[in-house]
């Protein structure tokens, strides 16, 4: 899928910025923050239009979203847009990474009666394969 399709197949209008930010996040190799994303963009566009582009594209669920704490929040395209299902996450303490483990899906829990389930994260903290080489010694 590409921008365009994505654009259209969530009925919005096409806009250079919209397209813009999806086309990063599809070529995305890890999640990334509202700063990385307004970096890597082509074009310049003020604060405010990338704004409103980017809360479009999260109200839609094009983008999803991943909070690590309070002050981290990385966002990923929807796995419902590749194929994948909602899946685990592996934030890396050293070099504040985060990946889309979408080899991992998050199962279910069995809630008590009368509970729903709307959102359920799996978020796991660790080193990632490219810090732990170079310095075996973490905490
Ligand atoms: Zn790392
Ligand atoms: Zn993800």
């Amino acid at each position: 899928m590409n921008s365009i399709e994505v654009l259209n197949s969530h009925n919005l209008k096409r806009t250079s910025c919209r397209e813009g930010i999806i086309d990063v996040m599809l070529t995305a190799k890890e999640a990334l923050s509202e700063n990385e994303i307004r970096d890597k963009l082509l074009g310049n566009y003020d604060r405010t239009t990338f704004y409103r582009s980017f809360k479009t594209l999260e109200e839609h669920h094009i983008l999803h979203r991943i909070v690590v704490d309070n002050l981290k929040v990385k966002y990923a395209v929807n796995p419902a847009l590749t194929g994948a299902q909602a899946h685990a996450h592996f934030y890396c303490k050293e070099c504040n990474t985060v990946l889309c483990l979408t080899h991992i899906p998050i199962q279910n829990p069995l809630l008590p009666q009368g509970y729903l389930q709307t959102e359920t994260e799996l978020l796991i903290k660790g080193y990632c394969s490219r810090c732990l080489k170079p310095n075996p010694h973490h905490e």
